[in-house]
């Protein structure tokens, strides 16, 4: 399988991937600048470049996660702007740095809308985006956390949304284990029902990583708050082998988000190959 984690840029891109390589992680995940702030980075073209090509020979992938700030669903146009030119300069160094892509939340509702036209924006800011990219790199669409029936939280929103969106083959989807253990989409139960219809609506077959998380919290509460994998976390370790151990996930990244004050990422991931390979 392939484990990996979120690395701090503090280094440079290169840096990152030097470290993914040191903690024998085979992926890892960054932010492409600031994580605070959409605005857009003169990034080091030649630190890129060196990423790239170090991931290339120790066979190691890299997504990038936009910032925080960014908002498929923003409240204003200046919103709007800055939030389309910092996707297109997160995308442009995903690409510098061979990333498949650049992590995105599913929009957050804006409860003022009618529901159809939070959707409409959410489509509007993803062709308005794509329509300006021309690289290799995917947008890739993550789902939310939050209470059972809350925005972007089912994969029939994000098949939907990826169907009719001008561009589809420029995304894919990012599988978060603590967002669907928040609302219940996965409650450590229903891994086999969930699969079948991730499998039947064309989920599964443009995803692209997972976002490998335990909860400090109970399924169906809308808490996102991550725990470590083997441990204290509501999602029980034969919870997650029967989802770790899915044909398909093999050759996908598994990133950790965790907090890594009860254990380190290096020997999170360390645990995780000895407890899955
Ligand atoms: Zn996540």
């Amino acid at each position: 399988m392939r484990f990996g984690c979120h690395i701090s840029i503090r280094e440079g891109y290169l840096g990152a991937a030097k470290k993914a390589f040191q903690m024998n992680a085979a992926a890892f995940q960054y932010f492409p600048k600031n994580p605070r702030s959409l605005i857009v980075k003169d990034f080091n073209k030649e630190d890129a470049a060196l990423c790239k090509a170090f991931c290339e020979e120790n066979a190691i992938q890299s997504v990038s996660h936009s910032p925080y700030p960014t908002s498929l669903t923003p409240h204003n146009e200046e919103k709007r702007d800055q939030v389309i030119r910092s996707l297109l300069n997160d995308l442009a160094i995903a690409e510098a740095c061979g990333s498949i892509g650049v992590v995105v939340h599913f929009g957050k509702r804006i409860s003022r809308l009618p529901l159809i036209e939070n959707y409409q924006l959410l489509l509007d800011m993803l062709n308005e985006v794509l329509n300006q990219w021309e690289g290799s790199a995917k947008i890739l669409l993550e789902n939310n956390a939050g209470l059972p029936g809350v925005f972007g939280t089912t994969l029939e929103e994000l098949v939907q949304i990826r169907k009719l969106c001008e561009h589809p083959e420029k995304i894919g989807f990012c599988f978060d284990t603590c967002h669907a253990f928040s609302c219940g989409l996965w409650d450590g139960g229903n891994w086999r029902e969930l699969m079948k219809k991730g499998r039947e609506i064309g989920y599964f077959a443009e995803l692209e990583l997972i976002h490998l998380n335990n909860s400090k919290y109970a399924a169906r509460l809308g808490k996102d708050r991550h725990a470590p994998i083997i441990g204290s976390g509501y999602i029980k370790e034969s919870q997650f082998d029967q989802l770790i151990k899915t044909p398909h996930f093999k050759n996908i990244p598994f990133i950790l988000e965790t907090p890594k004050e009860e254990l380190s990422h290096s020997k999170e991931i360390q645990l995780l190959q000895e407890r899955w390979g």
